[in-house]
């Protein structure tokens, strides 16, 4: 069996590389070497301390990256691993990527003899550490068979939705659908709240009638109304996912994702360094003091 690199040990990255090393061989990276000790003492996963020092049997590449940039700084140019990986090597990216990016990768690391599959996932953090992850798979049929082995220690349920691309266009709608929902139930809450009625009264008629979502569920009371705001995604990388969906709308009239997107694009600025995800409550005083989500924007 060869060695699976596994690249970006963050949030997400470090529970998944520990999950995936205790049943393959699993070498690790990360710019940050206390990200990759952690990893290593945790699973007795190999470190790798630089990519042009890899262990000679890597033949599976792992990414879970913050954004396709980081993605292509990695496979691509003269010392990029698409030039370094033997044929007949595999690349799952699990990050949240561009579907334009994705395609062009996978195009280009098949010139090469290389599989690549976009495997973006959701559940955050907590079901990274139990491996319960939703994850979307992109990419031909023969190459998503040879990432399964490697998926299945990570996810629950693993959808393949269509060509290289589709897994990250999947992932990135969802992700409109989460972050909207989170939206709309923070003004809901406001608005019962100014009617007189407790946010987390209402979170629980939510959760027993038909406006229940997984925000409602997981992130209102665990994140939002206990003020914690600390569910490990960060607000910044929301916004690359919107971004992502309006980009592949391509025109398609979409009014209310259009107008949820520049709401909390626009909102950006009222909070303050890398703000968690879950702080699109804090814009409407919820878990905070209370506060006026119509006081004018300072950032767009
Ligand atoms: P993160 O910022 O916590 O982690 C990213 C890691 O990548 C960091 O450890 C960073 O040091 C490392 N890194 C950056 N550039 C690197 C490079 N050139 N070489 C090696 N390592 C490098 O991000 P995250 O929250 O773990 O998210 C990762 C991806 O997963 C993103 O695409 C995100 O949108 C997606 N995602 C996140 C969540 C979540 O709940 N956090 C859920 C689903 C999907």
């Amino acid at each position: 069996m060869s060695t699976t690199l596994f690249i970006g040990l963050g949030h997400m990255g470090a529970p998944m590389a520990i999950r995936h090393a205790r049943v393959h061989p699993t070498a690790v990276f990360d710019v940050s070497g206390e990200a990759v000790a952690e990893v290593v003492r945790s699973a007795g996963a190999v470190a790798v301390d630089a990519l042009d020092n890899l262990p000679a049997d890597v033949g599976v590449v792992i990414l879970m990256l913050p954004t396709s940039r980081h993605v292509e700084s990695i496979l691509l140019g003269a010392e990029g691993l698409l030039t370094t990986l033997a044929r007949g090597s595999i690349v799952i990216d699990m990050g949240s990527s561009e579907p334009d990016s994705t395609r062009a990768l996978a195009a280009e690391a098949a010139r090469r003899g290389i599989d690549y599959v976009d495997a973006p996932v959701s559940g955050g953090v907590p079901k990274a550490v139990s491996g319960e992850l939703a994850i979307m798979v992109g990419g031909t049929t023969a190459a998503v068979e040879r990432a399964m082995p490697h998926l299945d220690v990570l996810g629950a349920s693993i959808l393949h939705v269509g060509p290289a691309g589709a897994g990250d266009a999947a992932k990135a709608l969802n992700n409109l659908v989460s972050a909207s929902n989170i939206a709309v139930a923070s003004e809901a809450l406001s608005i019962a709240e100014r009617f007189g009625i407790d946010p987390g009264t209402m979170t629980a008629v939510l959760n027993e009638a038909t406006g229940r979502s997984q925000a409602t569920e997981l992130k209102f009371p665990r994140y939002i109304l206990t003020g914690s705001f600390d569910s490990g995604f960060a607000y910044d990388l929301m916004l690359k996912d919107m971004s992502i969906a309006m980009g592949i709308a391509d025109g398609l009239e979409t009014p209310v994702v259009d107008t949820v997107f520049e709401t909390l694009r626009g909102s950006r600025g009222r909070l303050g360094d890398a703000p968690d995800h879950t702080e699109i409550g804090r814009l409407y005083g919820l878990g905070t003091t209370p506060h006026d989500p119509t006081e004018k924007e300072t950032s767009k």
